[in-house]
This record gives C-alpha cells, structure tokens and sequence, in this order.
C-alpha cells in the first residue's frame, strides 16, 4: 500500500508530494531529501486505524499540506525498503525493483521470511526474552516454567541442566531460522566443524575436563549474557538489517544497479555500536573456540602450535598460554582461526578490521542528503555497504553461541 501526503520543505518551502509505501511497524520512522535544496527532513509514518488513510504522518519540521496542489516534486519512498531516489523510476515500486533483479520468487519468500519473524518477535520474543534472563540467571524454577510457556510439549518433567543449556540454544535458532535462511548460507557448516571439534570419541575426558575449568570462568558467563543482549540489539534493528540481507543477495551483475538504491531509515549510530559490540564480543569468543581446538588436537589447552601466519605488530614467538591469547589484539586472535578451515573461510565476510576502525571514529556521519558515510580517512562509503556487511553479524552471534554451548552441554553432563 502507498499513501500520499504532500508537505512543504522546511528549509526552501517548495511543495513535495510524499508517496509513501507503507510498512508493517506501527511507527515507522523515515526521512525525505528536498529534491530543491537538499535538506533531509525526518518523520514518522504510523498506522492509525482511526484516519482516512489508515495513517498518519508526523514530521519533525516543515508543514502537511492539505492538498497537493502547487507540488513541484514527488518523492516515492518506503521505510524500510531500499529504493532509488530517482522520480524517473517513480512508475516502479521498491518491490517490483527488487523483484526485476532477484525475481518474483525469491522477493515473495523474502516477504514471507520477514513475516515469520516479525510474528516470532510480536508473539513469543516477549517471552524468549524473559526466559534468557531467567537462564542467564541460573534462575531453573523460573526457567522450567517459563519454558513450559514457549514450548507446550517434549519437555521432560525432571529436566538437567544439560538439556536446559540446549534447549534456549535451541529455541534461539528455530526463532531466528527466517533470517539466518535469509543471511550468507554458512551457519550450518560452522556448526558442523564446532561439533566434530567436540564429538571426537578419543577426546572426550579431556573435554569434559576443560569445559569444567571453563564454565566456572565468571568471563564465560558475562560473555554469554553479553552475546544474548547482542541479539535482543539485532531484534530491534531488523528492518534495517533485512535490508542489508536484501541487498546481499544481490547477484556480482547487479552491484551497479544496487550503488542507485537509499535506504530512507537512519539508524546509522545504533547500527554501529551494535556492529561494534558484535567485533568486540565474538573475537572476545575466540579464546574458547581456539582452547577447545588446542585441548582436542594437542590435550591441553594452552599448548599452541606454532602462528599459522606471522602475527601484526609483534615477534611470531610462540603462545603458552590462553591468557596469553586473551591479550592478542583481535588482528591476531583471528589468525587462529587457520586451525578451523569453516570459520576461518567466512570470518572475513562478518568483520572488516579496516570498516570497524573507521566506523568506530567518532567523526564518522551518515550524510543523510546523499546516503553516504564519512570515514575517517576522508574517503566516502555507501551506508548501505556498511548496512550489508553489519546485516550479517546474526552467523557469527549464533555460531558463537553455539560453541558455547558445548562447553555448557561438556561440563554439566552427567553420565
Ligand atoms: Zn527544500
């Protein structure tokens, strides 16, 4: 549905006519750029059954007009679809420009995936959200029941420790399927490598003994509540995430055509702290992902082979130990990850060492006139590049995760 507001621009009083393609939030959050003079002006779209159109807009400047006479520019945007500023393309609808690169097909199931899980997160995140606490907290009465809300059949009556650690993991990663299905397709093949880490029959004892050591680490806990708020972040930034998965699946032939689109939604800040964070914390995961692989090849957790690759900054002298590895820059923890040939194949793809850099810079700004990211450096970057690569940060969260997980499932299993 569209729905057609014409406004006069705050800064050059020219008279806009707003064609606004309507999303599924009850607030939906734009801004328009005065084709005249330039000036971005931010508003919100809400529904409201209550007016004749079903909506109603309010803008932070400038005045609604009561008709569209006099409008010299028409603007055609949807807030949370990427689309071309371009009025010539008006004739075209954000989804029928999507549809036209990616095909009718893949558009629907995209529609279709965005749905799901914006019911997930209407109807069970409330939910799902109070059940971490209740883990995160050891709280088990609260859990065991709280579970029992989410799922109403196959739980055990005397639950284990161990199944609760697997259950929420598990219950995360159904609740995210639409959105990891939409993301780069590497997540089950991570987790594949994780478990044939830990499943190697000969190495089991060893395992146990060094998910125990682990596990009463008071860092692996803060680390793992940390990751969980990390995706609560991710719940709320989602349309501007689905965007950025939208746009990734765009085929190598249609990287120009993708340079054309705007994304009329600016959550640059929130998206790059959340980015940031998810840097910080999965390279901050890396240590129990490297102990788990040194203690299966080599029994011990502080026995590292010699560096894959020369390190940055510093004599390629060999580690001795994890605490060792938990000072290593995150440049250099990552070159461990050699030792996992999944991981070490996509980690790129999630984090950018030089995009992190100089988004973190406080100068950094997304130019909302011409939806461009002002870096450090002087140069310029689309914000819907950063929005691309920030989009896929759900993998690594729940990849992550999941390792995790198996040192809770390793040291609280009982025989
Ligand atoms: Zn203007």
């Amino acid at each position: 549905m569209v729905v057609r507001y014409a406004v006069q621009c705050p800064g050059c009083n020219a008279k806009i006519l707003l064609r606004l393609g309507v999303g599924n939030d009850q607030q939906q959050p734009f801004f328009y750029v005065c084709g005249k003079c330039r000036a971005a002006t931010k508003g919100v779209l809400s529904l409201n059954e209550l007016s004749k159109t079903g909506t109603e807009l309010k803008l932070e400047d400038g005045q609604l007009l009561t008709s569209d006479e006099g409008c010299t520019q028409t603007i055609h945007l949807h807030p949370d679809f990427p689309g071309t500023p371009d009025e010539t393309e008006l004739d075209k609808s954000a989804f029928m420009f999507h549809a036209s690169i990616l095909g009718i097909d893949e558009i629907v199931a995209f529609e279709q995936k965005i749905g799901l899980f914006d019911t997930f997160v209407k109807e069970d995140w409330p939910a799902l959200r109070r059940l971490t606490t209740y883990y995160m907290n050891r709280d088990w009465g609260h859990f065991d029941s709280g579970l029992n809300v989410l799922i109403s059949d196959g739980i055990p009556k005397n639950m284990s420790e161990m199944m609760r650690h697997d259950f929420i993991h598990k219950i995360y990663d159904h609740a995210f399927l639409p959105f990891i299905s939409l993301g780069p397709p590497y997540y089950p093949n991570m987790r594949a490598e994780c478990n044939s880490i830990w499943g190697a029959k000969d190495t089991i004892q060893s395992m146990v003994a060094y998910a125990v050591r682990e596990y009463a680490n008071p860092e692996f806990v803060q680390l793992q509540r940390d990751l969980f708020s990390l995706l609560e972040l991710y719940i709320d930034l989602r349309r501007t995430i689905a965007a950025g998965l939208l746009l990734d699946r765009y085929p190598s032939t249609a990287v120009e055509k993708r340079a054309t689109l705007r994304l009329f939604r600016d959550d640059f800040v929130s998206l790059r702290d959340f980015y940031i964070q998810v840097f910080e914390q999965c390279h901050r995961a890396l240590r129990y992902i490297v102990g788990a692989v040194n203690m299966s090849k080599r029994g011990d957790e502080n026995k590292f082979p010699a560096w894959p690759s020369p390190p940055y900054g510093r004599p390629p002298a060999q580690l001795g130990s994890m605490g060792a590895f938990s000072d290593l820059v995150n440049a250099n923890k990552r070159i461990w990850l050699k030792m996992l040939p999944v991981w070490d194949s996509h980690w790129d793809e999630f984090f950018d060492r030089s995009l992190r850099n100089d988004i973190g810079h406080a100068s950094v700004r997304h130019r909302l006139s011409d939806g461009a990211l002002e870096r450090s450096n002087g140069t310029l970057l689309p914000y819907l590049d950063f929005v691309r690569i920030a989009s896929r940060s759900l993998i690594p969260l729940l990849a992550v995760l999941n390792f995790m997980k198996m040192h809770l499932i390793f040291a609280t299993h009982k025989p």
